[in-house]
């Protein structure tokens, strides 16, 4: 199943032997997980516990309802809600896999603990320029997800692990949410062959789109409504469209983690549209969320000037000033680099 451009630095003899008798894991993934962390980590759970592992899955943050029907999500630790295990569960861990994120920030506030235990670590992911904090990495930008990695991996250990149904359907949740119902760029000819596979597995797939997404508030569908009604902007010399969501918003709709997500595509779904922009305020801080189509980079606009990142066409980013300047800061680049190409 591997690809030529899935890079696996360190040596994996090293992971397999320390796998071959009962050890402590601690599984991690991003802040703020979505269904490709929840989905990834879980889907590991699943393996490793299988084999007779001790493994606990220590998230920085809490996320969205939609995901916590996943088989195993009553083991998860937040650390925001229980500081006290998750720190012991990390410090007392024999092998950290870190799960859905390329750089130590992109998990605080556990990136100090978790970078400072004394673990064997691997890294699994699919995002830009990972960083070298672990010593086995397993990485592919062009992989359509972590779970497709996370599957992958799991078959370099091992030739037939016999992965169980539940293992499957979160490997499922994190390939479908990644590539947005296989619609999104990550959509690849191997992602549908494993998506196959898992359903030859045995998962069911029509509950978990139904859990995934026919599963919304009633609150949160009116938000969307009012977030396009009157929330959206379209700015037409830039091809580009955005979305605000205002501190009277998360009031108004009682937003939930997660009621913002998917938000940002509703744009990309505008003739002529090439950039759709989610600008979030939260407390003390702005949350960008980017996409694009084609050759429009997002993932540098992001990293040069919002402290962010991502991939090519989905990025995130955020800042500390306000509403209004942010959004004149967006507006104001891309017209300059639109002028600029011009020349
Ligand atoms: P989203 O817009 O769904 O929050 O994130 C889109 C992509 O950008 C995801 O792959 C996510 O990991 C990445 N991303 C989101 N926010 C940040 C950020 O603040 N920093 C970095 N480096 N990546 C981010
Ligand atoms: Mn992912």
């Amino acid at each position: 199943m591997l690809t030529f451009a899935t890079m696996l630095t360190g040596n994996i003899e090293v992971l397999r032997d320390g796998l071959s008798r009962p050890r402590k894991i601690v599984v991690t993934t991003h802040q703020k997980p979505d269904g490709d962390a929840m989905g990834s980590s879980l889907a590991m759970y699943h393996y490793l516990i299988s084999k007779g592992h001790q493994v606990t899955v220590v998230t920085p943050t809490d996320y969205p309802e939609f995901l916590k029907w996943m088989p195993g999500n009553d083991k998860v630790v937040i650390y925001e809600q229980k500081k006290m295990p998750a720190e012991k569960a990390v410090q007392e861990a024999d092998i950290i896999f870190c799960l859905d994120f390329n750089a130590l920030h992109r998990i605080q506030p556990i990136d100090g603990l978790v970078g400072d235990a004394l673990s064997y670590k691997i890294l699994i992911d699919h995002h830009l320029e990972p960083e070298d904090f672990t010593d086995l990495r397993f990485w592919d930008i062009k992989a359509s997800s972590t779970c497709e990695l996370t599957y992958d991996f799991i078959h370099l250990l091992e030739e037939t692990p016999g992965l169980s149904i539940d293992c499957c359907s979160c490997l499922y949740t994190g390939l479908l949410t990644d590539t947005g119902n296989f619609t999104n760029g990550a959509t690849t000819a191997k992602a549908m062959k494993l998506a196959a596979q898992l359903l030859e597995n045995g998962i069911d797939f029509m509950e978990i789109q139904e859990k995934l997404f026919n599963n919304n508030s009633e609150s949160r569908m009116r938000f969307i409504g009012n977030s396009l009604l009157n929330r959206m902007v379209i700015v037409p010399e830039i091809e580009t469209a955005y979305i605000t969501v205002n501190k009277e918003d998360g009031r108004q709709f009682n937003l939930q983690p997660g009621d913002t997500e998917g938000l940002v595509n509703y744009g990309l779904g505008i003739k002529g549209i090439k950039l759709s922009i989610l600008i979030k305020e939260e407390p003390g801080i702005i949350k960008l969320s980017f996409r694009s189509k084609g050759d429009l980079n997002v993932n540098e606009f992001a990293r040069q000037h919002f402290n962010g990142g991502g991939h090519k066409n989905a990025a995130g980013g955020k800042s500390n000033e306000k509403l209004d300047v942010v959004i004149k800061k967006i507006v104001d680049l891309l017209k300059l680099s639109k002028a600029r190409k011009k020349i």
